[in-house]
């Protein structure tokens, strides 16, 4: 039986449970990190990717939210690296920590509730393709905007908007969608942030695009800075992803997914482009604790 971290204690996962009365689970207001720790084969060791950062942004949430809990960064960073230890992982996992309001109390609001923690590890593969290019739709949906859910936060409720994105495109044969926000413009994947590459330079767009603001985002910016890749952070319109040369998305658990084809209509020359490959490469090694230079983006976890 898995270990989990629930209500400061490790216990097993047969005793981590809520009731239905707990307030998030009715108003959409727990918010949650989505993590990974990679295992890598050569020296027998699991490395945990951007613990930290991750705990940051999860903090700068529960800020939006009003939410305290008992448990700070730091701490957190070694709960979550015990947590991989006492499940014995030898594969990579993705690492769900969720802060949720805990009373079992009716009334949307962000006061007078308590904020709980809980953290689960779960084995994890590729969750969209890596390799061979995926199709993407763009999404009769708008991405939500800050003035609504904001969607800088990670936020259960905001992902109503991206299961409806995330359907529509299976439905409709594609593997991903992307959202463009109420000005019409790029935004992100359902659950990834987004890039293209026009005659050797990445755009993405910028924070106040609508989007989540995400780690593996910055992490490939600094892949692209450190290989004199060029990167611009502007408003991306939908056109210019028909004739980008290369599209890619990323996140956490998506990690680095070509987009070889979008709206039917083939990306670049219809496979996985040379700067995209690239990068990728890069950041698969670096999450193993295999690249010096990004060696501190990972925890090895003994
Ligand atoms: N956008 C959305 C909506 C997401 O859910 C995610 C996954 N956390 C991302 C972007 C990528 O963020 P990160 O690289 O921090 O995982």
């Amino acid at each position: 039986m898995a270990i989990v971290y629930f209500e400061n204690r490790f216990v097993s996962e047969e005793n981590a449970k809520v009731s239905i009365k707990t307030n998030s689970f009715h108003y959409g207001t727990a918010v949650f990190e989505g993590i990974r720790a990679y295992y890598n084969r050569e020296d027998d060791t699991m490395y945990g990717l951007f613990f930290k950062e991750h705990y940051q942004r999860l903090f700068q949430n529960m800020r939006i939210l009003n939410m305290e809990i008992e448990e700070n960064i730091d701490q957190l960073v070694e709960i979550t690296a015990e947590l991989v230890k006492r499940n014995n992982h030898k594969e990579d996992v993705y690492i769900r920590p969720i802060v949720y309001f805990s009373d079992l109390a009716i009334g949307p609001k962000l006061i007078g509730y308590t904020a709980k923690i809980a953290i689960y590890t779960l084995p994890l593969g590729d969750y969209i393709d890596t390799n061979k290019g995926i199709k993407a739709k763009v999404s009769s949906w708008t991405r939500l905007s800050d003035n609504m859910i904001p969607p800088r936060l990670k936020v259960t409720g905001a992902y109503v908007n991206s299961a409806m994105a995330k359907t529509e495109a299976l439905l409709n044969g594609a593997d991903e969608a992307i959202v463009l926000n109420q000005h019409g413009y790029v935004a992100e994947g359902s659950a990834e942030n987004i890039f293209i590459v026009r005659n050797g330079k990445l755009t993405t767009p910028p924070v106040n695009d609508d989007i989540l603001e995400g780690i593996t985002r910055s992490a490939i910016m600094q892949i692209a800075k450190d290989n004199s890749i060029p990167v611009v952070e502007r408003s991306i319109s939908r056109t210019e992803l028909y004739v980008a040369d290369e599209v890619f998305f990323c996140g956490t658990g998506a990690q680095i997914s070509p987009v070889i084809e979008i709206d039917n209509k083939k990306i670049g020359n219809g496979d996985v482009g040379p700067i995209t490959s690239k990068i990728k490469d890069i950041y698969f090694d670096a999450v193993r604790g295999k690249v010096k230079r990004y060696r501190d983006w990972v925890i090895s976890i003994k």
